[in-house]
């Protein structure tokens, strides 16, 4: 009992207010992080172009902000010491570290598995969102699949019958001014059939027939999920690849 009421409370100040600080300056860090991916995404101009950053940067943006938070969380928990033995330091190690992997485990399955729900519906509606023409700056429209096809070249319909890949037209009806998004499904999940969660995507496409200029071919993707492993193949038909007219009837104009 004698030697405990010996302990100096305060020997380890040093270390405690260093480790405070360190932990202050890893949560400002964390917090910058995320706040410069905000600002820069604020900067973006234009839906697709915001689409795009989304897509491309968020999740892994919040992924580092919150990896520097944990080590800031590690470094707050062992701002407290008063006591050290040499075992205590590898216990106090080993916990800190363990606790923060965990953390992090579960952090990481958060942004993985839950967050792309909330990701998907700004995605959409950013997608979705009236382009206004920069000719008149009223809404263009967006064309349906049907409707598109006239405003494609022949390299992107081919590219959109070959690979997941979506072209959006948006006309403007007045001026005949016309902005064409593309937007690429392997870089994109879905809901999957069997868990729900946004992890189903496109692993491998191959084309089962080629389209003729005049016979529809066929197209098997094959998807997988991410998180549960669901496996499913699903076949689309190519359409014909008929040459387009429009060339030729401006031309007899
Ligand atoms: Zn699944």
């Amino acid at each position: 009992m004698n030697e405990l009421l010996e302990v100096d409370p305060h020997q380890y100040d040093a270390w405690n207010s260093l480790a405070l600080n360190l932990a202050l300056a890893f949560w400002a860090l964390g917090i910058i992080v995320a706040l410069v991916y905000f600002i820069r995404l604020s900067s973006v101009g234009g839906s697709k172009n915001k689409y795009d950053f989304i897509n491309r940067h968020e999740i892994n943006n919040l992924w580092i902000a919150s990896i520097i938070l944990i080590i800031g969380g590690c470094f707050f928990v062992n701002a407290n010491v008063v006591e050290l033995t040499t075992m205590w330091v590898f216990v106090r190690i080993f916990t800190t570290a363990m606790m923060g992997i965990l953390v992090g485990l579960i952090v990481q399955n958060l942004l993985k598995f839950y967050y792309p729900f909330f990701i998907e519906k700004r995605l959409k509606v950013l997608r979705y969102k009236p382009r206004l023409s920069p000719k008149t700056g009223k809404p263009m429209k967006l064309l349906s699949e049907e409707e598109e096809d006239v405003h494609l070249d022949e390299g992107m319909i081919a590219e959109e019958n070959v690979y997941s890949v979506d072209y959006d037209v948006w006309l403007d009806e007045e001026t005949g001014f016309k902005q064409i998004e593309k937007y690429a499904g392997h870089l994109h999940a879905i809901e999957c059939p069997e868990c729900n969660y946004q992890t189903f995507k496109i692993t491998r496409e191959e084309i089962l027939q080629a389209p003729t200029d005049t016979q529809e071919g066929e197209l098997m993707k094959h998807y997988s999920c991410t998180y549960c492993g669901y496996k499913a193949r699903k076949t689309v038909v190519l359409k014909a690849q008929i040459k387009l007219p429009e060339e030729s009837s401006t031309a007899t104009a």
